[in-house]
C-alpha cells in the first residue's frame, strides 16, 4: 500500500538513481555532492526507521553504478564495492575498537589516503595487462582497457608472470587539471570529473592527451598467499605497480610498526595505536598541500584472515571505513528567527529552519550566536542556506545560497527583551537583557541549577521547571528548597511517584559534591573546569573562596594556571554579587556541601606511574573518556592497546580480545565494581556526568571559563 512515507522513499530512490547516472556515467553531476549525500543520508534514515519498505535495489544497498552501454561489459571476479563512511575521527577510533572486539584478537590497521579519482580494476594474466575495468555496479564493469593503457604509471607487463587482479584509483593531479580545464569549452567542476570523462573517451588517442595517474591499493592473487595488507602493498610495489607512499601503519607499538615496514621493504609511516588521532589530524591539515586531491582517509584492517571473517554488506566491506574530511552539509530555508534569553541575560538569535536530515538527525533550530554573525552572513528570513554540523554535533549556518524573494533584508535584533520588554544592552558582540527578574532568565537559572553537570536533581526536566515557574510555585533557585511539593499531588503530569522523586531529589542535594554545588551557582565564566582548577589549587572550601573574594585577592587567583587577570576580576565580581551571596546563604542553611571531598589529597596519585587500558562497556560511565579522566586525575595513563607494559586492564561487560590478551600476559584485570570502590563512589558520581555542551540548551551560548564561546 502506498503511504506518504513509502512514496517519499520511492521518490528519493529514483532521484538518487538519476543523480548517480549523471555523476558516474556522464561525469557531469546534476547536484552538489553535499546535496547528494544529504538525500542519501535521508534515505538511509528512512529505511532504517521503516524496514517494511526495504528494497534490495535501493541505492543504499548497492554501489552507485557507472555502467554505460558505450563500452563492453565484464563481470568482476571479486565485487568492487563502496566504503562505509565516518565524518569524525572519533567515529574511526570507535570503529577500530569495535573491530578489535569483533575480531577477538589484536589487530593492526592501515590508514590510506582516499584518492578522489575513479575506481579501476586491472586484470593481469601471466604478468600481462589484459583488461582494465571500471567499478560499474560493483559486479559488472565497463572495459576501458585501451584508455588505461595510455597511463604511464600502469605497467603493461609486470615484474613476474603472475595472474593478479589489482585495484586502484585513477586520478588527475591538481596542476594538470587546472592546465587542461582552462582549454575546455565546457570545463569540469573538479579533477575527478575530468579524469572520469577521460577514462570514458571513445578514442584512446584523446585519453592519452590527459596525464592521468594511478595509485594501486589492493591485489587478489590465487598463486600468492598474503597474510596481511602490508604484504599486498609490498608485492604490488615489487611487481612494478605504483602505490601511494603516504600510508600509515599502526599496531601495538611504534617499534613493532617500524620493524614490520622494514621487513616489507616499505617506506610508509609507522605508528602505535595512540598515534592515530594525531595522524588523522595531521593528514587532514596536509590535504591541501598534496599535488592530487584526496577526500578522506581509508582505515583498513590489516589482517587478511580477519577481513575474510568480517566479510561484506551489499554496499561495502566490513573491514574498512572511509573517514570523509568534509562533514555532511545540507540546504534548507530559514522560516523565522527567534530570540532566546539565557540565564545570564545573554540574548541569542536562533534560526528556525525547514526541518532537514543531516548526519543522522533532523535539524529544525540553529543558533546564530549574535548580530555580528548574522551581519556577516547577510542573513534574512526566507533565505535558502547551506548548513553543516560543526565539531560533530552543533549545527551551523555556513552561507546564504539564495536570497529570499519577499524583500526581507538582513535580520536585526529587537531593541527590547522578548520576555520582559526591558531595553537590551550591547556588551561586546552580544546583546543582554539587564533585568535580573526577567522570566526567561529566572527559568534558565533554575534549569541550570538542577541540570546535569550541576546539581543533577532527578525529575526536574525543563518542562517541570517551566511548569513550576509559570504557576508561581518556584520563582527562584531558593524556592526549590522551600516549596511544598505535596501541593502538586494529583495534578496532571504529577502522579504520586513523580512528586516523591522531586522531594527526594531536593533532599538528596545534601550529598551532592561541593564541586557540583559551586558549578551550579551559575557564576558567569565559572564552569566545571574553572571549579576544578580552584579546588585543585587549594581553594577547596566555600569559605576559602569567599575570603579571597572579599579581600579582592586577585593575585591568589592568578597564581592558578589558566586564570588571568580578567578572569580573576570576573570571578571576584561574580561571587560579590548580592544574588549569589543570598543563594550561598540559602544553600548553607539547607546543609549543602561547602567543602571539597579532599579528592586530590586522598586519591590524586593512587594510579601514579600506572598504565591502564579500558575495554568493554560500563554501567556507571556514559563514555570511556570519563573513565580515562578518573584514571588521569589520579596520576595514571590510559592507552588503547594491551601490551606487556600495561599495569591494569579495566574490563567492563562484553570485554573481548583485550581481556584475552591481558590474561595471556598475566596483567592485572579489574572489574567495574572494584574500580568504583577504589576511586570512591561519590567521586565517580560527579565524573559520570558529562559537561553540558548541548547546542539546544541556552547554556551552550554561555561563555564559560576555559571553554569555547
Ligand atoms: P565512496 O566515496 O563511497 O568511496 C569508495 C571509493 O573510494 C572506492 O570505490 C574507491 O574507488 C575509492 N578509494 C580511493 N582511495 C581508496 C583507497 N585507498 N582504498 C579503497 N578505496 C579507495 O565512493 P562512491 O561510493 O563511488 O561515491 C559516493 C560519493 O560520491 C558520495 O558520497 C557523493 O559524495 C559522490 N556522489 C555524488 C553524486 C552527485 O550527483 N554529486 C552522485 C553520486 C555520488
Amino acid at each position: 500500500m502506498d503511504t506518504p512515507i513509502s512514496k517519499h522513499i520511492e521518490e528519493l530512490r529514483s532521484e538518487l538513481q538519476k543523480y548517480q547516472k549523471a555523476y558516474y556515467v556522464k561525469s557531469r553531476p546534476l547536484v552538489s555532492d553535499m546535496e547528494y549525500d544529504r538525500l542519501f543520508d535521508e534515505l538511509v534514515n528512512l529505511e532504517h526507521e521503516h524496514p517494511e519498505f526495504a528494497d534490495p535495489n535501493s541505492p543504499t544497498t548497492r554501489v552507485g553504478s557507472d555502467l554505460s552501454s558505450d563500452f563492453p561489459e565484464f563481470h568482476h571476479t571479486v565485487p568492487v564495492l563502496s566504503l562505509d563512511k565516518a565524518y569524525y575521527s572519533e567515529a574511526v577510533l570507535s570503529w577500530i575498537e569495535k573491530s578489535e572486539e569483533r575480531g577477538k584478537r589484536e589487530l593492526s590497521f592501515v590508514i590510506e589516503e582516499k584518492i578522489d579519482g575513479i575506481s579501476m580494476v586491472l586484470y593481469y594474466e601471466k604478468g600481462q595487462l589484459v583488461r582494465a575495468v571500471t567499478r560499474g555496479n560493483g559486479f559488472v564493469g565497463n572495459e576501458v582497457t585501451a584508455n588505461i593503457r595510455t597511463l604511464h604509471s600502469v605497467p603493461l607487463v609486470l615484474a613476474e608472470p603472475v595472474d593478479i587482479v589489482v585495484r586502484g584509483e585513477v586520478y588527475l593531479g591538481k596542476a594538470e587539471f587546472l592546465e587542461i580545464n582552462k582549454t575546455l569549452e565546457e570545463p569540469y567542476a573538479n579533477p575527478r570529473n575530468l579524469a572520469a570523462g577521460t577514462v570514458r573517451r571513445q578514442k584512446s588517442s584523446e585519453a592519452a592527451q590527459v596525464p592521468l595517474n594511478i595509485f594501486c591499493y589492493e591485489g587478489f592473487c590465487n598463486d600468492v598467499h598474503f597474510e596481511d595488507h602490508i604484504q599486498i602493498l609490498s608485492y604490488l610495489k615489487h611487481l612494478g605497480l605504483r602505490t601511494d607512499p603516504n600510508i600509515g601503519y599502526f599496531c601495538k607499538t611504534r617499534e613493532e610498526a617500524v620493524s614490520k615496514l622494514e621487513k616489507a621493504g616499505l617506506d610508509l609511516i609507522p605508528g602505535a595505536f595512540e598515534d592515530i588521532p594525531d595522524y588523522i589530524a595531521r593528514k587532514t591539515k596536509e590535504r591541501s598541500s598534496l599535488s592530487y586531491e584526496i577526500d578522506g582517509l581509508v582505515c583498513k584492517v590489516n589482517e587478511i584472515a580477519v577481513r575474510n571473517e568480517f566479510g561484506y554488506t551489499g554496499h561495502h566491506p566490513r573491514w574498512a571505513i572511509a573517514y570523509k574530511f568534509d562533514p555532511p552539509q545540507a540546504e534548507t530555508t530559514v522560516l523565522g528567527i527567534d530570540v532566546q534569553v539565557g540565564r545570564t541575560g545573554r540574548v541569542t538569535p536562533v534560526a528556525r529552519v525547514k526541518p532537514v536530515a543531516l548526519g543522522g538527525s533532523t535539524i529544525a533550530n540553529i543558533t546564530l550566536h549574535n548580530q555580528d554573525y548574522i551581519d556577516q552572513l547577510e542573513l534574512a528570513i526566507g533565505d535558502v542556506v547551506s548548513i553543516s554540523k560543526r565539531g560533530d554535533v552543533i549545527p551551523a549556518v555556513e552561507t546564504v545560497i539564495e536570497k529570499n524573494d519577499s524583500g526581507n533584508t538582513t535580520w536585526q535584533m529587537p531593541s527590547v527583551c522578548p520576555s520582559c520588554g526591558t531595553a537590551l544592552a550591547k556588551i561586546g558582540a552580544h546583546h543582554f537583557c539587564p533585568n535580573y527578574d526577567c522570566p526567561m532568565q529566572a527559568k534558565g537559572r533554575i534549569a541550570f541549577f538542577v541540570g546535569k553537570g550541576q546539581m543533577d536533581i532527578e525529575g526536574f526536566g525543563p518542562e517541570t521547571v517551566a511548569f513550576l515557574y509559570d504557576n508561581g510555585h518556584v520563582k527562584s533557585i531558593e524556592d526549590l528548597f522551600d516549596f511544598d511539593y505535596s501541593i502538586l499531588n494529583g495534578l496532571r503530569g504529577f502522579a504520586d511517584k513523580k512528586v516523591a522523586i522531586l522531594k527526594d531529589g531536593i533532599a538528596n542535594t545534601r550529598n551532592t559534591p561541593f564541586r557540583n554545588v559551586l558549578t551550579a551557582l551559575g557564576i558567569p565564566e565559572f564552569g566545571r573546569k574553572a571549579v576544578d582548577s580552584l579546588c585543585d589549587n587549594g581553594l577547596d572550601t566555600m569559605q576559602k573562596i569567599l575570603n579571597v573574594v572579599d579581600e579582592n585577592d586577585k593575585e591568589t587567583l592568578m597564581k592558578i594556571d589558566q586564570i588571568g587577570e580578567k578572569t580573576a576580576e570576573l570571578l571576584i565580581d561574580g561571587f560579590k554579587s548580592q544574588h549569589i551571596r543570598d543563594l550561598i546563604c540559602k544553600l548553607e542553611e539547607k546543609g549543602l556541601r561547602f567543602e571539597d571531598e579532599k579528592k586530590s589529597e586522598l586519591s590524586a596519585q593512587i594510579f601514579a606511574g600506572q598504565t591502564w587500558c579500558i575495554t568493554g562497556s560500563f554501567d556507571s560511565f556514559a563514555s570511556r573518556d570519563l573513565i580515562s579522566k578518573v584514571i588521569n586525575d589520579r596520576g595514571g595513563k590510559t592507552v588503547f592497546a594491551v601490551s606487556s607494559k600495561t599495569s591494569v586492564l579495566l574490563a567492563g561487560s562484553n570485554a573481548g580480545s583485550k581481556l584475552a590478551k591481558a590474561k595471556e600476559l598475566g596483567i592485572r584485570i579489574m572489574e567495574e565494581a572494584e574500580f568504583l570502590k577504589l576511586t570512591k563512589d561519590e567521586d565517580i558520581a560527579t565524573e559520570t556526568v558529562p559537561e553540558e555542551k548541548d547546542s539546544k540548551s541556552d547554556e551552550s551560548i554561555q561563555p564559560s571559563l576555559f571553554e569555547e564561546d
